[in-house]
């Protein structure tokens, strides 16, 4: 049955429409495990079917997600008509998207997959909300208009991120009321009607039976929201977290109904979409506020932003897996599908590693303030998508190599692909490992370039390994190898480029493989390392100073570590009243050069910290003992690479502490730029509302610069999101490298009122592997340069280069040679081994290949990937930048269309195509996909 919307009355324009949505918030996994959780919504959901077949205009909803469908049916297989059923009448609302993912902690990519696969689902099952519905969410991103939009959605239902603070007559900052219904504009001109829930999505939670009861109830529920209305349609959110639907729901509103007694007034269940078409329609014609950009103002403790660095050895797996699928197996295997016609795209596989790793963004989960089964099994699915991932990988680089034309090649050579799967050229020194048979007993070889010129190179190790052979057809093998790791700087690789290098073994002539390698020299004093680019040089205490070539600014002092005591949870940092910072450079430490080669040097300094042990709550400061924690940073500057490289880690042994890692810019300027998703958000460092705002960090999600009159620095990140812009003279930037905490909450200092602040908290809401004791690995990327610089532009090409390997794989010209295995009649004489030889007509692919080019300084590529419908490509770039910007994109072949699409993949207009190449321009912030066929 469809339930027609109840049109608005004239005759009750006096009164209020009370529209009751009745609903449950899904928190999959928080501070009970997933299992746990699941247990409750298979009660949860049967109840509601039990409604729905008792009480034909019950309406409820499934929270805006989908994976709640997924995880009942698992239990409940036979119920899935039933489901269907009440799905397609409009009576189960559920998507549009699959999880509630935090957006700052996921990428522009995965959001849109997750409402991608969310739609499916919904549809599959016979309806989709249109709804924009981010009720938890902690502040939402910028772009959120423009991917709701892309969705066909105008609209948004919220509940955190918006309440302003203004100074009152005593200067003192009081909040401010602000309307609940708003516009929210994107900078590309997107734009959502949007509603804030201010008095959350459960004011109207449950209703009392007892009718006076329940009318009293809700004249309190009127009174918390009516003043902030902008229309007579108030909005009654029946539910909140786990809760079960109130089954006497539709009597009671009936006998509310009646006590109204024609005063105007009517109160009634309806759905979110009804409620967005009833309030749309009333504010026709009226002018409302409109806010540009991220929506995340508001209390520490109503915002969370401490969980941008709860553990943040999750956020680390999480652009690990993101890149992984992002930038490697989706253009890798598009680019192999466009240049061979035979390849198959793995659609299925990366469908399902896709849904895997969206399980592991509800915001809860990614945000790392769950309890730590929670957290064990999320890194479990990170584990099962790099095993995945990385073999699909392995046999997509396999087969561009199987596929290759071989005619021309010296069949005992060995051939080692290079593959750029990022829109940009990549320059730099690359080292791979080249695993030769040891009965060749190889002793010299030649590193050649397609056209047969030889490519000096430096050999890192050289050593004995077994390998193993796996064939689908033979029992596993395995082989002696020498294996060598060289180093070498190949000419600049185009973007979503192949190259195919030759190594050849030769008697005379090549390179010794088994020359004593360049290795460790260990140093104490100063150390200083360099490359084409930049200067470092570290003092024998651990200071660090760069020397940039083409500015000739020297930077003293850049580095310092420095802890302090977290006396906070897994949602806020908390910083110690009466307690300061410890520099980590007060503690002694040892430098070591680590590499000093042409194409790669690299410094290592190791600090034992003695650090307090814990925070200790009842004597409100940091414990008298001590734990030692040994912190590494390795700095190494790489031939034609233009940033330093900082990677390092902690063995971290403390707990209740914040670790950060400042970088002195000396660029004196308030403002810095960190990216989010498919943007660039400037922020102020004076304007964080002091006494609103204890925490004065702010988001990044792997891009932090700031610029003067004459400099720029840029910082790349792989998995640290927070960052703060000192309000220190010398304008550091300090990246949180570790927080630890042991409770997903409490409030052992009494800040919430909390009479038992003595006491600890439930048992569910501890989390001691929150405290990180474990140890913590970092990678972050310096990029100084000047303010006129033009690659300024090109500045998030350069970021993806940072977290994005160039993906290599080495193989003989003989394709046999590493396939074999065990003979098929083991411990006889009678021995053999099958191959499964691709017939010679496939293998057609050339040494080098560059199937797709994206041209367009600016432009950044987010998805190449094939079509969600199966047919043709897919193809999605966008413009961080506040100008227009130009783009083209050509293909080299077996293109004929091309087309317009939404992020939905819907076509929107067919674009013109020349010669396989279409030309576009971009609007600032744009987001725009393209499909071709
Ligand atoms: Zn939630």
């Amino acid at each position: 049955m469809q339930i027609v919307a109840p049109a608005p009355s004239k005759q009750t324009k006096q009164g209020f429409h009370y529209c009751v949505i009745s609903h449950t918030h899904w928190d999959r996994e928080w501070y009970q495990p997933f299992e746990l959780f699941r247990l409750r919504l298979v009660d949860l959901i049967d109840h509601v079917l039990e409604i729905l077949a008792a009480s034909p205009d019950y309406r409820f909803h499934l929270d805006a997600q989908t994976i709640v469908l997924e995880d009942y049916l698992q239990i409940r297989t036979e119920r899935r008509g039933e489901l269907a059923a009440y799905i397609k009448a409009g009576r189960l609302l559920v998507g549009p998207w699959y999880v509630h993912n935090d957006f700052f902690l996921t990428s522009g990519e995965a959001t849109i997959r997750n409402l991608l696969m969310g739609s499916a689902i919904a549809r599959e099952f016979g309806h989709c909300s249109r709804v924009g519905y981010v009720p938890d969410q902690f502040g939402l991103i910028s772009q959120l208009p423009q991917i709701l939009n892309g969705f066909g959605i105008n609209n948004c239902i919220f509940g955190r991120g918006y309440q302003r603070y203004a100074p009152d007559e005593t200067g003192a900052l009081k909040s401010v009321d602000t309307d609940n219904e708003f516009i929210w504009n994107g900078e590309d001109g997107s734009s959502v009607l949007t509603i804030h829930m201010s008095a959350w999505y459960n004011n109207a939670q449950r209703f009392p039976v007892q009718p006076s009861q329940a009318l009293k109830y809700l004249s309190l529920v009127e009174n918390r929201i009516k003043a902030r209305s902008r229309t007579p349609y108030l909005l009654l959110m029946n539910g909140v977290d786990h809760l079960e639907a109130q089954e006497d729901l539709l009597p009671i509103l009936d006998s509310i109904n009646q006590q109204f007694n024609g005063n105007g007034s009517r109160i009634f269940q309806t759905t979110l979409d009804e409620y967005v078409a009833m309030v749309s329609a009333d504010l026709e014609g009226q002018t409302l506020d409109q806010h540009l950009g991220e929506l995340r103002q508001g209390a520490d403790f109503s915002i969370l932003q401490g969980t941008l660095s709860s553990r943040g050895y999750l956020k680390r797996e999480n652009v690990k897996a993101q890149t992984l699928l992002e930038n490697c197996l989706e253009p890798l295997y598009a680019m192999l599908c466009l240049m061979s016609g035979e390849a198959s795209y793995p659609a299925d596989i990366l469908h399902y590693l896709w849904k895997q790793l969206i399980q592991n963004h509800p915001h809860d989960s990614i945000c790392g303030c769950s309890c730590d089964p929670v957290h064990a099994h999320m890194e479990d699915r990170f584990r099962a998508i790099q095993e995945c991932g990385s073999d699909l990988l392995r046999r997509g680089l396999g087969e561009i190599v199987q596929r290759l034309d071989r005619s021309q090649l010296n069949p005992d050579a060995y051939l080692l692909l290079l593959c750029n799967t990022l829109k940009s050229t990549r320059t730099g020194a690359v080292s791979a490992t080249l695993n030769l048979p040891a009965e060749d007993a190889t002793e010299r070889i030649e590193l050649m370039d397609a056209c047969g010129r030889v490519i000096p190179f430096e050999i890192i190790k050289c050593e004995p390994r077994l390998i193993s052979l796996t064939s689908p057809i033979n029992l596993p093998g395995q082989i002696q190898v020498d294996s060598v790791t060289i180093r070498f700087l190949p000419e600049p690789l185009e973007g979503l480029s192949w190259r195919h290098y030759i190594v050849q073994p030769c008697r005379k002539g090549g390179s010794p493989i088994r020359q004593k390698p360049v290795r460790r020299i260990r140093q104490s004093e100063a150390v200083m390392i360099e490359n084409d680019a930049l200067r470092v040089e570290v003092q024998a205490q651990g200071r660090v100073d760069l020397f940039d070539k083409r500015t000739g600014f020297w930077s003293r002092d850049l580095l310092q570590l420095e802890d302090e005591a977290d006396l906070g949870h897994s949602y806020n940092f908390m910083r110690d009243p009466a307690g300061k910072p410890t520099a980590i450079s007060d503690f002694p430490c040892k430098i070591s050069l680590q590499e000093a080669t042409p194409l790669s040097q690299s410094v290592r300094i190791v600090y034992r910290a003695k650090l307090n042990d814990c925070y200790e709550a009842r004597q409100r400061r940091r414990s008298r003992r001590t734990q030692p924690n040994r912190i590494e940073l390795n700095l190494t500057l790489t031939q034609g690479m233009p940033w330093l490289e900082i990677a390092g880690e902690v063995e971290n042994r403390s707990r209740d502490h914040r670790l950060r890692l400042l970088i002195q810019t000396d660029i004196k300027t308030e403002i810095s730029q960190s990216s989010s998703p498919f943007d660039l958000i400037t922020r102020n460092r004076s304007e964080i509302q002091e006494g609103i705002r204890h925490d004065a960090s702010q988001p990044t999600s792997g891009l932090i610069c700031v610029r003067d009159q004459t400099r720029s620095l840029a910082i790349f990140t792989e998995g640290l999101y927070e960052y703060e812009h000192l309000l220190n003279e010398r304008h550091a930037l300090g990246v949180t490298l570790l927080r630890a905490t042991g409770t997903i909450h409490h409030d052992a200092l009494g800040l919430n009122g909390n009479i038992n602040a003595q006491l600890e908290p439930p048992a569910e809401w501890l989390a001691p592997d929150n405290q990180c004791l474990r140890r913590m690995s970092f990678r972050l990327g310096l990029l100084p340069g000047n303010a006129e610089d033009a690659e300024f532009l090109n500045i998030f090409d350069l970021q993806q280069q940072f977290v994005t390997p160039v993906l290599k794989h080495f193989d003989a010209v003989d394709g046999h040679k590493f396939l074999g295995g065990r003979p098929f009649v083991q411990d006889s004489d009678v021995d053999g081994i099958f191959f499964r030889d691709l017939p010679a007509e496939h293998c057609n692919l050339p040494l080098t290949a560059r199937p797709v080019r994206i041209l367009g300084d600016g432009v950044v590529l987010s998805a190449i990937k094939q079509a969600e419908q199966g047919e043709g490509w897919v193809i999605r770039i966008h413009n961080p930048w506040p100008e227009t910007r130009t783009a083209e994109i050509q293909f080299t072949g077996m293109i004929h269309q091309a087309a317009l699409l939404r992020l939905d993949e819907q076509e929107i207009r067919a674009l013109p195509l020349h010669e396989g190449c279409v030309n576009l321009q971009m609007q600032p912030r744009q987001v725009m996909t393209i499909g071709f066929r």
